[in-house]
């Protein structure tokens, strides 16, 4: 069913065997594309997946028992034999300011431009990490518009600072929990296309996997 598939007739392993990887793939976990060689491929009821060595290394380590999310630490080189960046789109979301009214665009989250096959969740800015780096690839992007709308504000609700998109016409803070639930609906009735791709921008492998490897929530299954 997929070009993994030739690799299964001459090394039949077991369910949940890992084996070297001999094809170009993107990471199940992260997208990240794995070059023939490098990380892992894993067998699972529905056949073949790709893992980048970064992604197999932190899944064995939450199979132990001193696995601890809350202090996770990641490596800071990218995963050997994998790509060193990826492409994400930069999702968008055009709703009403509670406040004024008027329609105003908030930037909602990351996806990657091309999925691995088996890959899940789009991240969204109802997350520190995720919100900084929409911003970071924004200002990257050149997109200084779309960057100058998060800013550090407080919200009444949380009890705390920060960052949160503001409303373009009357600077409101437009709280990223109910910012994430209006999306999360338009997730569920449209997929991805359901929000607007503002931008797709060539993101670093490590500072992707440092929202992947967030655990603080923001994340739609997708
Ligand atoms: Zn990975
Ligand atoms: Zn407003």
């Amino acid at each position: 069913m997929c070009r993994f598939d030739s690799a299964r007739d001459r090394t039949r392993p077991q369910e949940g065997e890992r084996v070297k990887n001999r094809f170009a793939g993107g990471c199940t976990r992260c997208s990240v594309l794995v070059m023939p060689d490098g990380g892992f491929l894993r067998k699972n009821d529905e056949g073949w997946e790709a893992w980048c060595v970064t992604c197999q290394s932190l899944d064995e380590l939450a199979e132990s028992e001193d696995f601890d999310p809350e202090n996770l630490m990641l490596p800071t080189v990218p995963p050997s034999g994998s790509a060193t960046t990826l492409d994400l789109r930069v999702l968008g979301m055009t709703r009403a300011c509670w406040k004024c009214g008027e329609n105003t665009l908030c930037l909602i989250g990351l996806y990657p431009n091309r999925p691995a096959r088996g890959y899940v969740g789009l991240h969204t800015t109802d997350n520190e990490k995720t919100m900084e780096l929409c911003q970071l690839l924004a200002e990257r992007e050149g997109r200084a518009e779309l960057a100058a709308g998060v800013k550090s504000r407080y919200s009444r609700t949380m009890r705390e600072r920060q960052l949160a998109n503001g409303c373009r016409r009357c600077d409101a803070l437009q709280g990223n929990f109910p910012v994430h639930e209006e999306a999360l609906g338009r997730v569920a009735s449209g997929g991805v296309d359901g929000l607007d791709t503002l931008f797709v921008a060539s993101c670093p492998v490590l500072e992707w996997q440092a929202v992947i490897y967030d655990f603080g929530g923001g994340v739609i299954a997708i």
